[in-house]
């Protein structure tokens, strides 16, 4: 399995630190309002990253935090009149409803920034006595030039940095050592969530959450730390600095990042107005089909959100749905129950779907191809399934298409079974109607079925339905 390494900035082959066991970071959400769809690209990225490697048989530590303290939810916060920690549990709490909608896991632990104050401190502690940090009034700074390797993961040289830094000299921070160096621990302000520390009542800084909660959870070195892209400078450096400083371990051996979504070809941002919630998208979409639509690209690769886009990825979507209900109809009506030499041969022919899909997957989780082997399973399935199938060869099928799916956290389900059973009782009305000759009553169903979008046929099986 080859995946493309921030740090090396090349595809390298995936080896994990512990045979069969992967230990992965991902940066949360900081809650103080609804996601967007750009904070929902990395969790269904690599929500889809982590069902690979579970599908591989590897067993998945996936760790993803919620920054829970933070300039923005106190600002919320002040608005509303409420208390920080109101906001930040309204929007974890909306977050993972959305995350519930778009099939994302939840993480084997999601920890929250407040709750682990103390091992921070701990951190920061250690970071002082070893050199790498200082304090200045109630202050705690990182000593950015300390660290031999600073730079190496956004491959940015430290001089560049300086002169990009300056003005912050001139900013009132002139109380840092260098201008490069980092907030670890602020003291508070008046009104602001704060804890006790040996410099300052205060809170931490934003970097040293990750790399405190990732060694608590995962241990001093893990194999995978994932973000944004936007995350590589500063957040990351500076994690990998804390951490490595702190633990004198290589931190994470593999850097994945995600590009950006855009809105109608422009960046996504509060003041163009043009901010999208995925709750607003709910509104009009089954998550499932922006997830689908998240996967249709690589993730490497700038994705551009718009309207048209999505209903391609609709009607995509729908396509296979479709195909999965036309299987599990003609399960229902199979004639014989045993697959047949030929279908044996057949269905062995769908392996070669099965290899398109891991070899797009293995090659840095291009999920853009592996939603392309999936349109192959499914033209197969539609052009070779029939009437006269053996309902073990449906079966087979079906399931080959529903594993394909669920890597790609896709259901095949309706998810409307309530409106099934609707459908299914009307067709039986009907038929009954039919039965009773009372034509127009059954014609008058029909209709209603179609107004609906639910196009029924009339088979020698019996009525066969499909959505329009
Ligand atoms: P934040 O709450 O801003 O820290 O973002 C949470 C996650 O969403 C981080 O991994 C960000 O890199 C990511 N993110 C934010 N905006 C976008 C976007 N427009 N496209 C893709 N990822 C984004
Ligand atoms: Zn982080």
């Amino acid at each position: 399995m080859k995946l493309y390494n921030t740090l090396t900035k090349r595809k390298e082959d995936f080896v994990p630190l512990e045979e069969g066991k992967v230990k992965m970071y991902v940066c949360g959400p900081t809650v103080y309002n609804f996601i967007h769809i750009g904070n929902a690209r990395p969790m269904i990225v690599f929500d889809t990253v982590r069902r690979y490697f579970e599908y591989k048989g590897y067993d998945v530590n996936y760790v993803s935090n919620f920054t829970d303290v933070d300039d923005k939810i106190i600002k919320k916060a002040n608005e509303e009149g409420v208390s920080s920690d109101e906001i930040s549990k309204r929007y974890i709490a909306e977050c993972k409803k959305d995350m519930e909608g778009m099939n994302v896991k939840p993480a084997t632990t999601h920890p929250l920034a407040t709750e682990e104050i103390g091992g921070m401190i701990e951190m920061i502690r250690v970071l002082v006595e070893k050199g790498y940090a200082y304090e200045k009034n109630g202050t705690v700074y990182f000593r950015t030039r300390r660290f031999q390797d600073y730079g190496k993961l956004s491959h940015k040289n430290l001089d560049d940095l300086r002169s990009g830094e300056r003005s912050l000299l001139v900013t009132g921070e002139d109380e840092k050592e260098d201008p490069l160096d980092f907030v670890l621990w602020k003291p508070k302000k008046e009104g602001e969530p704060s804890w006790e520390s040996p410099w300052s009542d205060g809170r931490p800084g934003w970097h040293i959450e990750c790399s405190e909660m990732s060694k608590k959870y995962l241990g001093e070195q893990i194999d995978i730390h994932a973000g944004g892209e936007d995350l590589v400078f500063p957040h990351h450096e500076n994690e990998i600095a804390q951490s490595e400083a702190a633990n004198g371990k290589e931190f994470a051996k593999y850097w994945m990042h995600n590009a950006f979504l855009n809105i109608d070809n422009r960046k996504m941002s509060k003041s163009l107005g043009n901010f999208r919630t995925v709750r607003e998208i709910s509104e009009q979409y089954d998550l499932q089909i922006l997830r689908f639509f998240m996967l249709s690209a690589h993730y490497r690769s700038p994705l551009n959100f718009s309207a048209d886009l999505m209903e391609a990825s609709k009607n995509g979507l729908e396509r296979i749905v479709n195909a999965a209900d036309s299987l599990k109809f003609l399960m229902g009506n199979a004639k014989t129950e045993e697959m047949t030499e030929e279908e044996k041969t057949a269905y062995a022919k769908t392996e070669e779907y099965v290899k398109a899909f891991e070899d797009a997957m293995e090659d840095d989780f291009n999920t853009a191809d592996a939603v392309a082997a999936v349109f192959d399973l499914v033209k197969y399935s539609n052009t070779t399934a029939n009437e006269d199938s053996s309902k073990e060869f449906l079966q087979k099928l079906l399931e080959r298409l529903v594993t394909l799916m669920d890597v790609l956290g896709l259901t095949v389900d309706r998810k409307e079974e309530m409106l099934d059973e609707e459908i299914e009782k009307l067709i039986e009305e009907r038929q009954a109607a039919r039965k009773a000759k009372d034509f127009a009553r059954a014609d008058a169903i029909r209709d209603e079925l179609l107004e609906k979008g639910i196009i029924l046929k009339d088979t020698r099986e019996g009525v066969q339905w499909k959505r329009a």
